[in-house]
């Protein structure tokens, strides 16, 4: 199958990337197809099913034009620094140019690289799964995110804790380029590198932008939006480090993350996040703290040192362009189209009822929505619902901000469980749900509740 593919990152340069092809799969199975998203990327969903689209789904075949790279990065995590991590289990198999613009093509899983270090370059269908429902269920609440096109099994085992079956997830994002990307280059002092890179990012990107002062705006505007809309949902991504941070502004490396149930602000899912630095209330802190890398990286081409007070100025910002979108984002919740600094106490006020309760994020605000009370032995609540109701919410708006459906945790693990064991439907039950949030399909009622004491997934693991 052709695959119109160009392989524009190339252009860059050599110390941007490892030519490399995809380690081959013994038996490769189509277990997911987002039919959708081929055409809007026009590509052909059928082409795509036939044995040759699998072969390209599956890394078994190369396209024709050019060979699949693996992107150089480097990355803070968990705050250390890392000078050299890139796609040590990815690969770019290229750009397509379509009406909407231009996204990436990658494969998740498809072997060893160059970046690899000790890691086996392949994934299993617990992450690939994981991925391909938390992406889609984010577009379909409206959040900027990378999209899952196809996940394929391997038909090869791979060991973790123990073997299990081996998967490869297509994913298609507006770009790979990272704050990590930036500091690769910065920390190899190679100028040239970044001056090109900033090029190709505004291009792709920020067009309106300019220079590396005007790109550095641009995504400090453009995270600052994102993670005042995770918020919003209740969505913790779980690893916040500089290599999973995307210039697009879209959310990217869905690893350990998951949607807060009962609320709790210093929520933590990951299972190596032992400090909590990633924690629900931690992820703007986390984001300022990423951009002041950003402008770190950036430094050398906006002229040094000199640039330094305009560029502490730029990141900055993101702390108004924050808070204006978290309350806009929380003041929609609550049915105010135009909410004021005084009306935040109102969502504070209400978060807090909800944290001492324990109350389902998600369940509580959709109450609201649907006109129920979600918590009916609170006092506290019951004060600060009059306090609520003088506002006059409308609830058209609340309906477009509360989703009645997110992929909850414990339902996503289920249906992983039941993938291993070689049945897919609760996976595509899941995904088709979710593919409307704010207008949750008939029988789909058991996907709203939280999880029972013992549904609960108390962490996730690293999506390796
Ligand atoms: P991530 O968990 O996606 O943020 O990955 C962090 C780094 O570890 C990246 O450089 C990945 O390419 C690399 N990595 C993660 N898992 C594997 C694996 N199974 N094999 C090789 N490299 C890996
Ligand atoms: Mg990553």
């Amino acid at each position: 199958m052709h695959l119109p593919l160009a392989q524009s990152y190339a252009t860059l340069g050599p110390q941007f990337f490892r030519a490399q092809p995809a380690e081959p799969v013994a038996a490769p199975e189509l277990l997911l197809l987002n039919e959708a998203l081929a055409r809007s990327l026009t590509l052909d969903p059928e082409a795509l099913k036939s044995p040759e689209g699998l072969a390209l789904l599956s890394g078994n075949e190369a396209p024709a034009q050019h060979s699949p790279i693996a992107q150089a990065y480097a990355g803070h995590q968990f705050g250390g620094w890392s000078p050299q991590l890139g796609d040590g289990r990815a690969l770019l198999l290229g750009d397509i140019t379509t009406p909407e613009g231009t996204f990436d093509l990658q494969l998740k899983g498809s072997g060893r690289t160059p970046f690899s270090r000790n890691g086996d370059g392949r994934a299993w269908l617990g992450p690939v799964l994981r991925e391909y429902i938390v992406s889609e269920a984010m577009q379909a609440l409206g959040v900027p995110t990378t999209r899952a096109l196809a996940a394929v099994a391997t038909g090869e085992r791979v060991q973790r804790e123990r073997a299990y079956p081996g998967a490869i997830l297509t994913r298609v994002a507006a770009s790979h380029i990272r704050v990590g990307t930036f500091q690769y280059f910065a920390a190899r002092n190679d100028v040239q590198a970044l001056e090109a890179l900033t090029a190709f990012a505004l291009k792709r990107h920020y067009p309106e932008a300019e220079g590396p002062m005007g790109l550095l705006s641009a995504v400090v505007a453009a995270q600052a939006r994102l993670i005042a809309h995770w918020m919003s949902l209740g969505f913790i991504h779980g690893v916040m480090n500089t290599d999973n941070m995307a210039i697009s502004g879209q959310t990217i490396d869905y690893g350990p993350c998951a949607f807060i149930d009962a609320y709790h602000p210093q929520t933590v899912y990951s299972s190596i996040d032992r400090m909590g630095r990633y924690a629900y209330d931690q992820q703007a802190q986390i984001g300022g703290w990423n951009l002041a890398q950003l402008a770190s990286a950036l430094l050398p081409i906006m002229g040094g040192e000199e640039a330094i007070p305009e560029a502490t100025e730029r990141v900055n910002a993101f702390r108004d362009i924050y808070q204006a979108e978290y309350l806009a984002r929380f003041g929609a919740k609550l049915g105010l189209a135009e909410p004021t600094a005084e009306d935040l106490s109102l969502v504070t006020g209400l978060l807090e009822i909800m944290a001492t309760e324990q109350a389902d994020f998600t369940n509580t605000f959709r109450a609201l929505t649907e006109g129920h009370n979600p918590l009916p032995d609170s006092l506290a609540f019951a004060a600060w619902h009059g306090r609520w109701q003088a506002l006059a919410p409308s609830l058209d708006l609340m309906k477009q901000a509360n989703p009645a459906l997110i992929p909850r945790n414990h339902r996503i693990e289920q249906a992983i469980e039941a993938a291993v064991a070689g049945d897919l439907a609760p996976t595509t039950r899941l995904i088709q749900a979710l593919a409307t949030p704010f207008d949750p399909p008939e029988g789909t009622e058991d996907l709203r509740l939280p999880p029972l004491p013992e549904e609960e997934v108390q962490a996730t693991f690293c999506g390796t």
